[in-house]
């Protein structure tokens, strides 16, 4: 039997409609390796017999010569969006068995499309964290391996190891402070979070309002810009979705850099860095500059400050965007002797340590006598971040650095200081606190043979240079490496 699970996006979506093979055919080999793979435990729930169907239903579209963007493709959701009559848990134990009635705008636009939805993608839970280990159903395993078992980073831990374990072909994810771009440097695939507002938030389960964005997890930057162009779009029913038409990123994939002038922020570097990453920075920049782009030097003085105020902004959200959590109307509920003791013991049984340590956090700095003094602050620090990608958009139209200060640690490492773990966003939080768009493209293996990402950040609303400029890193790193397939031995 043909290995169909080698194919991109791009590649199957050619096939099927050039009737190489049919969806059935690609889904069942998806789906047998998603069997396969259970050891990595990516998905929480999966859904083999609508896949099935959905397949068999873009086939007859096919053979007419009919079908969307993403038509017969088996793909896989991130389980913080909401799928209707699909058991939706955001890792959590508090939603219980909640099967939403509505389906998320970004999964309806792909079903639309022709996706067909294999199942729902564990993840951290609420999306709170950097290693996929604060899920309720387990930690998911990297699909890359080097004695232990790897982390495959997180939030969106269980579509970064989906799609590098080539057990689906592309996983919708999200990116609150980076959930998108480090666990697609961990695990050597593409990842883009889009400008805030590009995809509509409308059914995704919220962590921090004003930071979560959803975006694609996929193996090639081509196969993002066709998985981004079905999500993205306005949506009356989010308030903050953008009103604009979308660009064509595929088309902007080709477009090479000659004559864009990239920016090196000089800040985004920090002490114990690994000298490979140093390096393939080093290597970054020279491709780009070999590719015809101009090297421009600039400093983004308030970096430093990212950090704290994200982790003041984004708890802060979520202990507000958490309230909701009180077991009446969905989810499990833990009775009490009144209606406090109720709340109170639901709360406590329901969410995980990383979660109430968010909320604790949140409610903390939003409380009277503190709000001034941080969350104030931090939305003071927050503009000032914004200004300083302002300022940098006049020297040039987008900046490479680094996706991660890491590749990916073991499972299990003892994280007893949890500002340890919070580092591993250093360099990812600052384009969710200015709404920018920015990506994570697979460069290079560091020397334990584990993948290292380089990102690209560009102006609000122009992902077409973001797609540009990855396409062109893609094409100078020629990264082909891939995981040994340990778990299907
Ligand atoms: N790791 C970050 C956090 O824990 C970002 C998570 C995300 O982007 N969803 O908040």
């Amino acid at each position: 039997m043909t290995d169909f699970t080698n194919l991109t996006l791009e590649g199957a979506l050619a096939g099927l409609k050039a009737k190489d093979f049919t969806s059935l055919e690609i889904t069942e080999a998806h789906i047998k390796a998603c069997e396969d793979a259970s050891e990595l435990n990516a998905f929480i729930t999966t859904d083999y017999d609508n896949a099935r169907a959905a397949a068999k239903a873009s086939d007859e579209k096919l053979a007419k010569g009919d079908g969307g963007l993403l038509e017969g493709a088996p793909l896989g959701v991130k389980d913080l969006f909401c799928t209707e009559g699909v058991r939706t848990t955001a890792g959590s134990k508090i939603l219980g068995d909640f099967t939403p009635q509505y389906e998320s705008t970004v999964t309806s636009n792909m079903k639309r499309d022709g996706m067909v939805m294999l199942g729902k993608l564990n993840l951290d839970e609420f999306a709170m964290g950097s290693a996929n280990e604060t899920s309720y159903f387990g930690p998911v395993i990297n699909p890359w391996k080097v004695d232990d078992n790897l982390v495959p980073g997180g939030s969106s831990g269980g579509s970064a190891s989906a799609v590098a374990a080539r057990i689906c072909l592309g996983a919708t994810a999200t990116d609150t402070g980076g959930s998108i771009r480090q666990p697609a440097s961990f695990t050597g695939t593409v990842g883009i979070k889009p400008t805030y507002g590009r995809c509509s938030r409308w059914g995704v389960v919220a962590f921090a309002s004003s930071l979560d964005q959803a975006g694609p997890i996929t193996r090639t930057v081509k196969d993002s810009a066709i998985m981004l162009q079905s999500m993205a779009g306005y949506d009356p029913k989010d308030s903050t979705s953008i009103n604009e038409a979308l660009p064509d990123f595929m088309a902007a994939c080709d477009k090479g850099v000659k004559g864009l002038k990239i920016g090196i922020p000089k800040e985004y570097t920090m002490d114990g860095m690994p000298s490979d990453i140093e390096e393939l920075w080093q290597q970054g920049i020279k491709w780009l500059e070999e590719a015809g782009a101009e090297i421009v030097h600039v400093s983004l003085p308030h970096t430093k400050y990212a950090l704290p105020a994200y982790y003041i902004v984004a708890p802060a959200e979520a202990s507000s965007n958490l309230a909701r959590y009180d077991g009446m109307r969905y989810g499990n509920r833990v009775a009490g002797e009144d209606l406090n003791d109720t709340y109170e013991r639901t709360r406590a049984d329901g969410f995980g340590k990383e979660v109430r340590r968010r909320i604790m956090i949140g409610t903390y700095v939003l409380s009277a006598g503190y709000y001034d003094a941080y969350y104030l602050r931090a939305q003071k620090v927050r503009a000032r971040i914004a200004q300083d990608f302002k300022n940098a958009w006049e020297k040039c139209d987008a900046l490479l650095a680094p996706t991660c200060p890491s590749a990916a640690f073991p499972v299990g490492r003892p994280v007893n200081d949890p500002v340890q773990m919070y580092l591993n966003d250093i360099f990812t939080v600052t384009a969710n606190l200015a709404g920018l768009p920015a990506m994570s493209v697979p460069a290079s293996l560091d020397k334990d043979g584990l993948p290292l990402g380089l990102q690209i950040i560009g102006r609000a609303l122009d992902e077409e240079t973001v797609f540009a400029a990855g396409a062109a890193l893609e094409k100078a790193a020629d990264f082909k490496a891939e995981p040994e397939k340990w778990w299907s031995a």
